[in-house]
């Protein structure tokens, strides 16, 4: 079968198309032919090696396809599901751990199913499991025109939050008021102050933020007192060790550095957090917006694209 192999740790380029055997079949596994991989931005630290993996791999974790064999006999092959945390999702036929999918209604569409649950699920877990929303919280978002920023933007509004998103253009500006923000900021040397000063001089209650070292200063400045700092990311690199006497200084600030992996540690809480997003995008509460479609070969171009901020929404690769 056809996969992505990165070859080596490094930029896009080190992701090549190739042929690989197809899984075994395994009992605790389903066999699925993957119809679209989700792109997520994980899967660039893993490639470039700033978080630990072994090359040669197939990369990507999530997708959505249709089942080619269940050992148990449980699921009849043909049904479309979608998955997370199946490494080798970047391949034609990817083996799901069983705990780990979901069945997809028939009214969402297969590229959209394919991108739904790791950022649908970091997003809720966010909201509910981090810190528990309350009506009228306020909230930044940063990078909020991205795949976890829009649906983080419309689940926080849905719930009644407030939210301040920071966008790096006009276009992401746009997406960020259609997920329902607030108010849309750009990055800037002010940009604190500009928060601060539309939440009347007190703080936001949350700074969710994906960018890492490029805003956690402002992050730590915009918090109201006693407010939580969610650094949930590094798109722009690595937060740099700091004081813990800054947490004080700015106002005795909590500060959390969450994954997805630790609140969806069991297979049931998987499903609990994955059957929330599911009913979400079938009712239409949350819409995942997916960036164009790249083909299965382009995967280079895609983390290319994702890197250097020209795709907004989530990304998905076209593979069967
Ligand atoms: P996005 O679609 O949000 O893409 C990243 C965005 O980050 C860009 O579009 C860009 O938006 C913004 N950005 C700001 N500065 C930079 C920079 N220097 N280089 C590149 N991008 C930059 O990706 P995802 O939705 O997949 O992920 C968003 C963040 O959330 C990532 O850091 C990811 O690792 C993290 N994440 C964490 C999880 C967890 O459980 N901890 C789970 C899922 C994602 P703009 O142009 O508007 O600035």
């Amino acid at each position: 079968m056809k996969a992505i192999l990165v070859t080596r740790h490094g930029g896009p380029d080190v992701l090549e198309l190739a042929d690989v055997p197809v899984p075994s079949p395994d009992p605790d596994h389903i066999l699925v032919r993957v119809l679209y991989a989700g792109v997520n931005y994980i899967d660039t630290y893993f490639r470039s090696g700033s978080y630990p993996s072994s090359p040669p791999y197939i990369p990507g974790t999530e997708g959505c396809g249709q089942v080619l064999e269940d050992p148990s006999g449980d699921i009849a092959p043909g049904t479309l599901v979608a998955w997370h945390d199946a490494p080798g999702s970047y391949a034609e036929v990817v083996s799901v751990p069983r705990g780990r999918l979901v069945a997809v209604p028939d009214s969402v569409p297969p590229a959209i199913a394919a991108s739904m649950l790791l950022q649908g699920m970091t997003a809720h877990y966010l909201l509910h499991g981090t810190r528990e929303t309350r009506p009228g919280d306020t909230m930044v978002i940063t990078a909020g025109a991205g795949g976890v920023g829009l649906i983080l933007t419309q689940m926080a509004t849905e719930l009644g939050a407030v939210v301040f998103s920071v966008v790096s253009s006009e276009d992401k500006e746009r997406l960020a008021y259609d997920a329902g923000a607030a108010h849309v900021f750009r990055y800037d040397a002010n940009l604190a102050e500009q928060v601060r000063s539309a939440t009347g001089g007190r703080g936001v209650d949350v700074v969710y933020d994906g960018v890492g070292k490029s805003t956690f200063a402002m992050a730590l400045d915009v918090c109201r007192p006693r407010g939580l700092v969610c650094s949930f990311g590094s798109a722009s690199g690595e937060v740099e060790p700091f004081q813990i006497q800054e947490l004080n200084r700015h106002g005795s600030l909590f500060l959390t550095r969450p994954s997805l992996g630790a609140y969806v540690s069991t297979d049931d809480e998987f499903r609990f957090r994955a059957q929330a997003v599911v009913r979400a995008v079938e009712s239409g509460s949350i819409t995942v917006r997916v960036h164009e479609p790249y083909p299965l070969a382009d995967a280079s171009q895609a983390h290319q694209d994702l890197q250097s901020r020209s795709t907004s929404g989530s990304v998905v690769l076209k593979v069967n």
